[in-house]
């Protein structure tokens, strides 16, 4: 029945078939040999069959021949066959039979990571190679490491392992790209998969198998995580591996952008050490200041610059929105221009087309204040949207759905390589949900 039915699943004559597989979904009586051998059949004298192998991490070292594979009974039984090779990467070791093994799984071991370019994953893309899912779902795909590692996503972790070599030593391997940890938004995938049509469904015995191409489906996984490199990770910020690996996305984005971030707190926290972990994971930096100790000198409108208050201090001025627009160049005995559009806004001024756009001090500007909120812009094309204040109760306007222009202003800023700093103004109430919030809305502001 099983050699009936495989026919009709999608398998390819001659297919590169890399197998992820649970026996006991297809059904209780049926043998890990029957099943391989059905596979066989399916892909021909011609095709090629393939295994993942991985192994224990509690191994002393991994030896090709001898360590078991952990992956279940079929993929343990197709290692033990006569005729399989296996690849002698300690991490993510695959079993192959068929004309195609040899040059699949050479030289694994010698690839930058587990998944990546020069592995047998990557070869089975390049093969036309075909994965199959029987009884297991979409998180089980290694292919998705090998999308993660072409994208060279920052989460991938460096680790050694040890492997006995051919000429008998048992040899350490540092590895780079491997993958590790959970990836709770993997499952969400699927939708996208099925509207890409990457993804052919069928039975087999007594459970489900999807089946797709290689190349289609790494091709569909990093156009997602390119779009979004956090992605595979769980959505929330409550599952402690996602978190700790989208602070890692998080700072790589920071450092991409140039800029560096400060929070601007109402009140110091009640307990530093567990705020600081918390900001950490938003890549935010983690000095605590208070306000009254931001070197900067806040100006009232008309009124005349002074002097800073000493020359030890790097002095930045603040001078009120409308003045803004006239500095070219920070005065005498200051470092740069602090500008906080939300200000602006509340007092008519358009802030990126009449402060950033029109007014000569966008190459002054070191410090800009993120915050957003409606105002009643009197040089708007249509008239002033009051009622929305009466809608929205607690007043909260996500940062870049206000009218302060923000979006403009953050990408502006960043095409002209901005070094300053984004001081995010945080309000008042529980203050780690409302920094929580204003960090995903910041991270949502950049492209
Ligand atoms: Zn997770």
């Amino acid at each position: 029945m099983l050699e009936e039915q495989i026919k009709t699943i999608g398998i390819r004559n001659g297919s590169v078939l890399f197998v992820h597989s649970s026996i006991k979904a297809v059904g209780a009586d049926v043998r890990a040999e029957e099943l391989i051998a059905a596979l066989r059949l399916a892909v021909g004298e011609d095709g090629t069959l393939v295994f993942p192998t991985f192994t224990s991490r509690e191994e002393d070292y991994f030896d090709p021949d001898t360590t078991p594979s952990i992956l279940g009974v079929v993929s343990e039984v197709f290692r033990s066959m006569p005729g399989t090779l296996r690849s002698r990467h300690p991490y993510h070791p695959v079993a192959a039979q068929g004309p195609a093994a040899k040059e699949l799984l050479q030289d694994h071991e010698k690839a930058l990571g587990p998944c990546g370019t020069g592995t047998p994953f990557e070869k089975l893309v390049q093969m036309n190679g075909q994965v199959i899912l029987i009884g297991v779902d979409l998180d089980t795909l290694t292919l998705l490491h090998t999308a993660e590692a072409f994208l060279d996503l920052p989460y991938l972790r460096e680790i050694e392992r040890k492997y006995r070599n051919t000429d008998g030593q048992v040899r350490p391997l540092a590895m780079k790209q491997t993958p590790g940890g959970h990836r709770g938004g993997v499952r969400l995938f699927e939708k996208i998969l099925r509207q890409h049509r990457v993804l052919q469904d069928g039975r087999l015995g007594d459970t489900r198998t999807m089946i797709m191409d290689a190349s289609s489906v790494v091709n569909a996984m990093m156009d997602i995580m390119r779009d979004d490199p956090m992605a595979a990770l769980c959505p929330g910020d409550y599952c402690a591996d996602c978190a700790n690996f989208k602070a890692m996305v998080r700072s790589k984005q920071l450092t991409e952008l140039g800029a560096d971030l400060t929070i601007v707190l109402p009140e110091m926290p009640a307990d530093n050490a567990a705020f600081k972990e918390f900001l950490e994971c938003f890549g935010a930096p983690t000095q605590f200041r208070l306000m009254s100790a931001l070197p900067i000198v806040r100006l009232a409108p008309g009124e005349n610059v002074t002097m800073p208050p000493d020359e030890i201090q790097k002095w930045v001025l603040q001078p009120a929105p409308q003045d803004i627009t006239n500095y070219k160049k920070p005065p005498a005995g200051y470092c740069g221009l602090a500008y906080a559009p939300l200000e602006a806004a509340s007092i008519g001024m358009m802030p990126f087309d009449d402060v950033l756009y029109k007014g000569q001090s966008r190459d002054a500007i070191t410090d800009i204040f993120i915050e957003d909120g409606l105002s009643l812009l009197p040089g708007a094309l249509y008239s002033p949207l009051t009622f929305i204040n009466h809608l929205d109760p607690t007043q909260h306007v996500p940062l870049g759905m206000g009218n302060t222009q923000l979006r403009d202003i953050v990408s502006a800023m960043r095409m002209r390589n901005f070094s300053g700093r984004y001081h995010i103004v945080i309000n008042e109430g529980n203050l780690y949900s409302n920094t929580h919030r204003r960090l995903l809305e910041f991270w949502h502001l950049l492209p």
